[in-house]
């Protein structure tokens, strides 16, 4: 059983997706999905000045 490219649905919601943003059905959700996976996969630590820095 084979699914047409153009009855393909977005990987990121149900709605169709298009040739230009495939597998999604726009740019925001490829977006979407890029900064999902970006988020996952980088554990961005969190970046906080010592006790005694000083700004000079
Ligand atoms: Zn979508």
């Amino acid at each position: 059983m084979t699914t047409p490219d153009t009855l393909r649905t977005c990987v990121n919601c149900d709605h169709a997706a298009v040739a230009e943003y495939k597998p999604f059905c726009s740019r925001r959700c490829a977006d979407l999905d890029l900064g999902r996976w970006l988020n996952e996969s980088y554990t961005i630590p969190a970046v906080e000045p010592p006790d005694d820095w000083s700004e000079e």
